[in-house]
């Protein structure tokens, strides 16, 4: 093995953390090297095909994990420099102001986060501004407080789609338009398309991570980005007391890259996995794994897509996402159910191509025929941190998933409230699919940030509480999985986690030179 390089500081994913994390440090001075396992996603015709997306899984990472049973499955993971911010549908809501407190679900209860919403409150405003964040404030009954504005407006909705939040509105609800994070600015790329949700962006209009983070960073010269580098483990000194540095795979050689500090960003599978596999005798349950937490609590939401059509009106929307409702987030709602039960927000516009996975031996005409008549929605439950629920490795290294939905009561009356709330809409046929255990997007809860190292794997700033120079700025950190989309506020974390290690490092941090410019 080569010892080919040194950093300052190694981040290994360049997704919604990792990308973040490295334009936020881009002008520290510090030399920053960016490991990526995948390439940069080409931009092709294929990018908007529904049947290349979906029919092909053509940017599905190819690989495949097992479930406690042994079965195989394929995840929804995208290997590529951005990370699943590629394909995501690019919602962006911050959490609750409640959800950082401890929460009486159903279920169990939802722990409260080290940190307070005040504490994130200015990275949530400065993810916004990098992020493209288009939104209203002040419609939403329960949007947390904020500094001001969003950064651009919301997204203009189509007129059925208006004229749906009217209907939602004479029935007492609250829509509010859903902040997304897309070029929509003036003289912005977006085309306001039927392809953002699930698919990639052929004119780099949405605001994923490499578009907004990777790609402005690495045009720093102390900034590198290795594509095709895959890192295996992480190693320590002979006492086991610091992290020296990554041994990755990168074009076909196996290299030894030292660093001063290892920020993992795999995404909450992965990185738990990565700690895992770099087991040493001096840490021979994986590494910063004194609380025998990593990879437990593994939490994806409780997920399904609900398809409600009206046979006699077409659709005629293309860009679908521009509501959000969360009446039925917090307790107190209804009367015979005094818990939460989450969010409810359309998906990107489902076309006939998308539906025959769920449906697959529907003729075309009749796929088409609903597809046409629809409006598809995202049924979001809270799911509640079970140290059962965990990410294992096997005997070969493959990745195990150990996954058993709870909090199901909750997500059961949402979905009853949402069904309640389009019948009445005009919806008479309401189709719904609760998603499995390979859908995944919204993972994390794999190395939960907290002030008890017996309790939690990484401090409040995601440093691990085992090694000193070992940070993690993925979803794993989050110590409940609330019932928004969660980017956004890892994103925000990510900043601030730039902030520290800029003191650390002994350069300004951003709130130092930044008064109120515009960062994006
Ligand atoms: C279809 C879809 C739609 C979604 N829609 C939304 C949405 O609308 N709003 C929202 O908030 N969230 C959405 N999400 C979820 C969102 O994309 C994730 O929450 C977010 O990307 C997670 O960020 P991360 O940094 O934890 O991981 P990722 O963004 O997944 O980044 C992890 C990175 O690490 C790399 N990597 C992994 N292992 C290694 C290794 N060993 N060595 C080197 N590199 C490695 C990966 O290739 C990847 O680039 C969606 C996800 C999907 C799949």
């Amino acid at each position: 093995m080569t010892r080919a390089h040194h950093a300052d500081v190694v981040i290994i994913g360049t997704g919604m953390g990792g990308g973040t994390l490295a334009w936020s440090l881009r002008d520290s001075g510090a030399k920053v090297l960016l490991l990526e396992r995948g390439d940069f996603l080409p931009s092709e015709p294929q990018n908007w095909s529904p049947e290349a997306v979906f029919g092909e899984n053509r940017y599905k990472a190819k690989e495949q994990w097992r479930d406690a049973n042994g079965g195989w499955f394929s995840p929804g993971v995208h290997y590529f420099v951005g990370g699943n911010t590629k394909v995501y549908g690019a919602a962006l809501p911050r959490l609750r102001e409640a959800d950082f407190d401890e929460i009486q679900h159903a279920g169990g209860v939802s722990p409260a986060w080290p940190i307070s919403y005040g504490e994130l409150a200015p990275y949530y405003d400065r993810a916004e501004r990098l992020f493209w964040v288009h939104g209203e404030a002040g419609v939403d009954p329960t949007d947390p407080p904020r500094s001001g504005p969003y950064p651009f407006p919301p997204m203009p909705p189509d007129p059925y789609m208006e004229e749906l939040a009217e209907r939602f509105r004479l029935q007492g609800l609250h829509p509010a338009p859903l902040p997304v994070g897309l070029d929509y600015r003036p003289g912005g790329r977006c085309v306001r398309c039927g392809t953002c949700d699930a698919f990639p962006c052929r004119v780099l209009a949405k605001a994923d991570a490499e578009a907004c983070a990777v790609r402005p960073a690495i045009e720093w010269p102390n900034v590198e980005l290795w594509t095709n580098t895959y890192a295996f483990r992480i190693t320590t000194n002979a006492s086991g007391d610091r992290i020296t540095g990554v041994e990755v795979q990168r074009g076909g050689e196996r290299m030894r890259v030292a660093a001063d500090i290892v920020v993992v960003a795999c995404g909450a599978v992965n990185s738990a996995a990565l700690l895992l596999r770099s087991a040493t005798a001096r840490h021979p349950q994986g590494l910063a794994n004194s609380s025998e937490l990593v990879g437990r609590n593994y939490m994806v939401h409780t997920n399904s897509v609900l398809v409600a059509i009206d046979p006699r009106r077409p659709n005629p929307t293309v860009f679908q996402k521009t509501i959000s409702i969360n009446d039925f987030y917090h307790a107190g709602v209804d009367s015979e159910f005094p818990f939460p039960m989450g969010n409810l927000q359309p998906i990107g516009k489902l076309q006939a191509a998308m539906m025959r996975g769920v449906a697959r031996h529907a003729p075309d005409w009749s796929l088409r025929a609903a597809a046409r008549q629809s409006v598809d929605w995202w049924v979001m439950s809270e799911d509640l941190p079970d140290p059962a629920n965990r990410v294992t490795l096997d005997s070969s290294g493959d990745i195990v998933i150990h996954w058993r939905p709870n909090n199901l009561a909750a997500h059961s009356r949402l979905m009853r409230q949402a069904k309640t709330m389009l019948r009445r809409a005009g919806y008479p046929i309401l189709l719904d699919r609760q998603m499995g255990i390979a859908t995944n997007s919204h993972q994390c809860g794999t190395l939960r940030f907290g002030r008890d190292p017996g309790r939690s794997v990484l401090d409040r700033y995601c440093r691990a509480h085992d090694l000193d120079n070992l940070y993690v700025v993925d979803a794993s950190f989050f110590p409940s999985s609330t019932a928004v989309n969660p980017a956004l506020t890892i994103a925000a974390q990510s900043l601030r986690v730039g902030d520290h290690l800029r003191e650390r490092l002994g350069v300004a941090t951003v709130h130092d030179r930044l008064t109120g410019v515009a960062e994006a």
